[in-house]
């Protein structure tokens, strides 16, 4: 079984308008590339214009985001409100 699938069994409740992560305007793209690989639900993406997006809907809140780059790239790192955010389903 792989990770994809692994996640897949994961459900993420999302608080629309509400992203429990939030990116700083213009982020470093440079310090931005080391989340590529480093985000373990793969949630910050690169796209054909080189340019990295992120999508908090799918976070584990492992929390690897806030300590690689935290002071430099987050404007915002909490952990969902209430009921929102992951609902582990696994192991
Ligand atoms: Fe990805 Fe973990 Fe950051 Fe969530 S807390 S966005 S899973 S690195």
């Amino acid at each position: 079984v792989n990770v994809d699938v692994k996640l897949g069994v994961n459900k993420f409740h999302v608080d629309e308008g509400h992203p429990h992560i939030v990116l700083k305007d213009n982020p470093d793209r440079h310090e931005l590339r080391k989340l590529l690989n480093a985000c373990p639900a793969g949630l910050y993406k690169l796209d054909d214009a080189g340019n990295v997006h992120f999508d908090s809907a799918g976070c584990l809140e492992c929390g690897t985001c806030r300590v690689l780059c935290g002071d430099t790239l987050l404007e915002k790192w909490e952990y969902p409100a209430g009921t929102f955010g992951v609902d582990f389903r696994y192991g």
